[in-house]
């Protein structure tokens, strides 16, 4: 069997094995700097270096695939890194390295349990314990290709999906809908998923068994599909062997008065369909309330800001403002400052839970100061100001 030198990548790239993230991205720049392409036009040893190089610090300088490698020796896509860490444990060794190379290596020549392998050229021997667990970590590293579903009923998943409410049926309550993409029962074979006999698996061709690439290791193994008998079952055609379809469907829903924004509605059976006769599963919506010109909702109160004149704000005065049931009187004190918050009791969101407690309004005044186009206006306004000729920027400089 053919075996190639494992590949010490913080050899290459010149770090040690306990280098930070940022030593070894210091160290790739420094080398790529040297072997560009770019800067050794026609040299082919420092474009392979570079290759290297690249190679090294596309390892290294990711943080999972660096934990692959430093568990195994090698890196590979396929296998994450609680495998790699699992595999090392299994190797005994402290969590050491694994000095094993797969390059080329069938892995069929395993099912024939321990002792086949000779000169895979590794530490532990041929019939060691970590050799006979060999095949099951490598099963799970093809995870996701479970060849055979279960055939009892299955219950179908939730679905969750964000839900805009406009802001108006938020709060007084109504009907809304949503589209949504859920999975139905399969109307052709009823979510039976087969037609009923057996076909040659189109996964490996009828040969029972398929390559993995990860990376520069090859593995043969028994195909997922069929199991390794080169059979498979006659799939529907219209769900192809699902069971399910999956279908856009308009879902209305009841909203309750003073719904708020990021509440969960909860919608049972309206989520995937199960299988074989499995209950479907729950829609969850996450209501989003839609917002408003005026009116700033925050949870159950009423934000708004308010103009109102000099006069109004400093000598007082009954202003009609919006409120969500439409027109109120407020109060405005006299002397009352730009900015300045009113409350308006339970002129708010009725609340959902409790319909008798409603929010408040909160009002932020906002003094509109008269652009004086009349010299009449201009002399009263300069009038105005020699008897009340305090000087409101005092305090600021008292603080300092
Ligand atoms: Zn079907
Ligand atoms: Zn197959």
């Amino acid at each position: 069997m053919a075996t190639t030198q494992n590949k010490d990548y913080y050899a290459t790239l010149g770090v040690k094995k306990t280098a930070t993230s940022d030593e070894i991205r210091k160290a790739f720049r420094k080398a790529a700097r040297k072997y560009h392409p770019d800067v050794n036009p026609g040299d082919k040893k420092a474009e392979e270096k570079f290759k290297e190089i690249s190679e090294a610090n596309d390892i290294l300088s990711d943080e999972k695939k660096r934990k692959v490698f430093d568990q195994l020796g090698f890196y590979s896509d396929q296998i994450d890194p609680a495998t790699a860490e699992a595999y090392a444990r299994q190797q005994g060794a402290g969590g050491g390295r694994a000095p094993v190379d797969f390059d080329g290596f069938d892995f069929s020549g395993f099912q024939g349990g321990p002792g086949q392998h000779a000169g895979a050229g590794t530490q532990t021997g041929p019939g060691s314990p970590g050799w006979g667990s060999f095949k099951d970590i490598f099963s799970g590293i093809f995870s996701g290709q479970q060849p055979q579903r279960p055939r009892g009923p299955q219950p179908g998943t939730d679905l969750e999906y964000q839900a805009t409410v406009d802001f108006w049926t938020a709060i007084r309550g109504g009907q809304a809908r949503i589209q949504v993409n859920r999975h139905e029962t399969c109307p052709t074979c009823h979510g039976q998923a087969h037609m009923g006999g057996v076909v040659q698996c189109p996964e490996c061709s009828g040969t029972g068994q398929v390559t993995q690439m990860g990376g520069r290791m090859k593995f043969n193994i028994p195909c997922p599909r069929c199991n390794g008998t080169g059979r498979a079952s006659n799939d529907c055609p219209t769900c192809q062997g699902e069971g399910v379809v999956t279908k856009s469907e308009t879902v209305e829903f009841r909203i309750k008065s003073g719904t708020r924004d990021g509440q969960r509605i909860r919608l049972q059976g309206k989520g995937n369909a199960g299988l074989n006769g499995g209950a479907a599963g729950d829609l969850f919506l996450i209501v989003r309330t839609g917002t408003h010109p005026v009116f700033n909702r925050v949870g159950d109160d009423i934000q708004l800001t308010v103009p109102v004149t000099i006069a109004e704000a400093s000598l007082g005065a009954k202003v009609d403002v919006p409120t969500i049931d439409g027109r109120a009187q407020l109060k405005i004190p006299p002397g009352t400052q730009s900015g300045q918050k009113l409350r308006m009791r339970e002129r708010g969101v009725e609340n959902a839970q409790n319909p008798s407690q409603r929010g408040d309004e909160i009002v932020t005044i906002e003094v509109q100061v008269p652009t004086l186009n009349d010299e009449r206006s201009r002399e009263i306004m300069r009038e105005l100001g020699k008897l009340n000729n305090q000087d409101p920027r005092v305090a600021l400089f008292d603080k300092i």
